[in-house]
């Protein structure tokens, strides 16, 4: 790997970094994108063929991108805004103060997403992660009681038993040193002779099931699991996670989505918008200076409301306005239950048994709600205690998870007051701006007495309920218990060598797509998958020094459980 973002991900020994490679299907697609010989071509007839790409998130710009280098015309649709979920909202009248209400800290181990922020040179800098070098300070503060760490040590030893105990758990149910070993190592038998056999072990069984009958939190009080789900293993809270399939929480852990995680300076929106304006270098058919947004006469068509096959065979796109275009592929890239709420979409494009996987998707609530300081004034010790004013702060009260943002010490503070997920964030989800910062900032004052928050307040706040938005429905997809097929549908349906003509040319991705949702990777992962199938639909192939996933499939292709 040469990116610069590369050089981020931590050295071990003669083993590889870890990085999003599988689990599931082991295909490296970092390797696959910076090849010199390119992702593939389609013949010279299909040259300034139109494509519709429904979505302008990280998986339609990266479909689109790379489609057009190819030669084609992506048409793109977009119902709300370029982004998508990496949505950077600026305060009003502070230039580059920004409150990140989709994903805001991306794993080095993200080397496809990386591959995309480096061509768009974007900034990167530690993400202020609980007791992460980043973060001046933590608080934790459970069951009424406050605990004010600065480095890892400092922590009571409950903490670091429930650390230990995490370990050997995942040890002891998931044999994960060996596991994460193969994916450094890029070693595909090993990692699929370990994964393979988790897989029907533990899509049956929850994230909590895990925790309470493994033998290192059975034999500890009921407090560690508690203790666990509240503080997580990194990032936050995980008990909003508890009731989901095991298996996802095992990809996330394995992969290290939830370690060294960095945060876009300016914003992680820079990326799919500079996506739109690029002028690649290396272009099939396309003169020099096209980018997507000249394709486009300057904005993306509207809100797709329905999908029909058409009698010549077909795909009919149907936009808000009423306005129709006929394609011969098109990537449906936004939440899979918006098939069935904002479009009309002909039951026979896809089979039955992907509509139950697509209609059974199931996603999760999560709000976040933002402030912009005067200053980040929270680094200030206090003279008593020597304390920092206000810490990272983690709780069981209504907040969950409290984040400060540093844009430098004479330029506004941003405090995410309130990140939470679940019922946690159903507790929000019919209030008002106001009322939610209201609330936050009573909580943090049970945290915080003596500290006057709002005397640092400056605009307006800003909050987001992703279920409550039409076109989302959810934050994302948290798998269930029994997902595994469901996922396994969806994910592997850009193979459409044997599927029904009926059924072939229109094509899925996203992060709800992929195997870890909640993770632009996978978002990134399945956008280029789509772009191998509508490749090869379109009568295209890959190099053959540098074939694609689709042309691996059949040796990497996920494990098939019995239907
Ligand atoms: C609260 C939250 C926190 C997150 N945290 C992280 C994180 O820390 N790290 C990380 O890596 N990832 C994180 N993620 C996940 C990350 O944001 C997503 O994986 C990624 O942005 C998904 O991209 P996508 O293109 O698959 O989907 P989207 O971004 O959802 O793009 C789909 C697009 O389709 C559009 N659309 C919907 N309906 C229609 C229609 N009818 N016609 C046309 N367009 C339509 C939508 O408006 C949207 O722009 C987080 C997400 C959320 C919500």
């Amino acid at each position: 790997m040469t990116a610069p973002h590369a050089l981020f991900a931590p050295k071990h020994d003669d083993l590889g970094p870890v990085t999003i490679f599988g689990p599931d299907f082991p295909f490296p697609y970092d390797d696959w994108l910076k090849h010199p010989s390119g992702l593939g071509y389609v013949p010279a007839h299909r040259h300034g063929e139109e494509v519709a790409i429904i979505g302008a998130g990280m998986a339609g710009m990266t479909a689109a991108y790379e489609l057009m280098r190819m030669g084609l015309k992506p048409v793109i649709y977009e119902a709300a805004r370029i982004g998508g979920r990496l949505r950077s909202q600026a305060f009003e009248g502070a230039e580059g103060i920004i409150a990140e209400l989709g994903g805001m800290r991306f794993p080095v181990s993200s080397t496809g997403f990386y591959h995309y922020a480096d061509l768009t040179r974007v900034e990167s800098k530690p993400f202020p992660n609980p007791l992460s070098p980043a973060t001046p300070s933590t608080v934790i503060d459970l069951e009424g009681k406050t605990i004010y760490v600065e480095k890892l040590d400092d922590l009571p030893p409950m903490y670091r038993e429930i650390g230990g105990a995490w370990a050997k758990a995942l040890e002891e149910g998931a044999g994960f040193a060996a596991l994460q070993d193969a994916i450094r190592a890029r070693d595909v038998a090993t990692l699929k002779g370990i994964w393979d056999r988790l897989i029907p072990i533990w899509d049956d069984r929850s994230f909590y099931d895990f925790v309470a009958t493994s033998y290192a939190f059975a034999s500890q009080p009921f407090q560690y699991r508690e203790v666990f789900g509240q503080v997580g293993f990194g990032t936050g809270g995980w008990d909003s996670d508890y009731p989901n399939s095991m298996l996802e929480i095992l990809r996330v852990c394995v992969t290290d989505c939830d370690e060294n995680q960095r945060y876009i300076v300016g914003g992680v929106e820079q990326v799919p918008r500079r996506m739109w304006r690029m002028r690649p270098e290396k272009m099939a058919h396309w003169p020099a200076g096209t980018s997507l947004e000249k394709l486009h006469d300057g904005a993306p068509r509207p809100g797709v409301t329905k999908l029909a096959r058409s009698p010549d065979g077909k795909i009919a796109v149907t936009d808000r306005w009423g306005s129709t275009r006929w394609y011969d592929a098109v990537l449906v890239t936004c939440q899979s239950w918006l098939l069935t709420t904002y479009m009309q979409c002909d039951e026979s494009l896809f089979s039955p048994k992907l509509w139950m996987a697509l209609d059974r998707t199931r996603y999760m609530q999560s709000s976040k709600t933002f402030v912009m300081t005067d200053r980040p004034f929270w680094k200030e010790r206090d003279r008593q205690t020597g304390q920092h004013l206000m810490s990272m702060t983690l709780t069981d009260r209504l907040t969950r998870g409290t984040y400060l943002f540093d844009n430098g010490d004479d330029r506004p503070g941003v405090i995410c007051l309130t990140y939470s997920w679940m019922s946690d964030a159903l507790k929000m989800l019919p209030l008002p701006v106001d009322k939610r910062v209201r609330l936050a900032l009573d909580a943090l004052r049970k945290i915080y007495p003596d500290l006057d928050i709002e005397k640092h307040i400056i605009g307006d706040p800003i909050t987001v309920s992703w279920e409550a938005d039409p076109n989302f429905l959810g934050a994302f997809k948290g798998a269930l218990p029994g997902h595994y097929r469901y996922n396994h549908r969806m994910y592997c349906h850009f193979m459409q060598e044997r599927m029904p003509l009926a059924e072939k040319g229109i094509f899925l991705a996203g992060d709800d797509v992929s195997w870890t949702p909640g993770w632009v990777e996978g978002a990134v992962q399945t956008a280029l998958n789509a772009v191998w199938g509508i490749m090869n639909h379109l009568g295209g192939e890959c190099a053959p020094d540098n074939p694609g996933p689709g042309d691996r499939y059949e040796a990497l292709k996920p494990l098939e459980l019995a239907e």
